[in-house]
């Protein structure tokens, strides 16, 4: 056992290029990409600072081997940018704007309609709505279509 040891512990790295350390004797700082994920972080990039081995009787060689990442250098996992938000908010704004009248609801328009229930009901119905209601166009330019 202690054979194996020494040859799976290398900190400084003059064996393996870089430090390596047994399985489950990872110093404090370092952590797996699993690790990382399960503490919601990813490496973000940075260089694999150091490994982990252990005996495997599946792997080739007989070791199996695990990066490890600095958990000072890792970054949260899929942060929500400003471009992700604002595509999902003109997804929805467009799922519920209605393509007739330009109303925006504060729900999504029935895609069976395509269009709101008012539109829906003036156009089903043969007397058309009076005139008279006044649609928001204020601050809203339609010169884009
Ligand atoms: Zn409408």
């Amino acid at each position: 056992m202690s054979a194996a040891f020494g040859k799976c512990y290398d900190p400084s790295g003059a064996r393996h290029g870089i430090p390596t350390f047994p399985w489950k004797y990872a110093p404090d700082g370092y952590a797996t990409r699993r690790q990382l994920r399960a503490q919601g972080l990813r490496p973000g990039g940075q260089p694999v600072a150091a490994q982990v081995m252990r005996r495997s009787r599946r792997r080739k060689g007989g070791v199996a081997v695990a990066y490890l990442y600095r958990t000072d250098l890792a970054k949260p996992v899929r942060p929500m940018t400003s471009r992700r938000c604002g595509a999902l908010a003109l997804a929805m704004l467009a799922r519920r704007t209605c393509p007739v009248c330009r109303v925006v609801y504060g729900y999504c328009l029935p895609t069976s309609l395509g269009m709101c229930l008012p539109c829906h009901d003036s156009t089903s119905s043969t007397a058309p709505p009076p005139s008279a209601t006044t649609r928001p166009r204020g601050g809203i330019d339609d010169g884009q279509g």
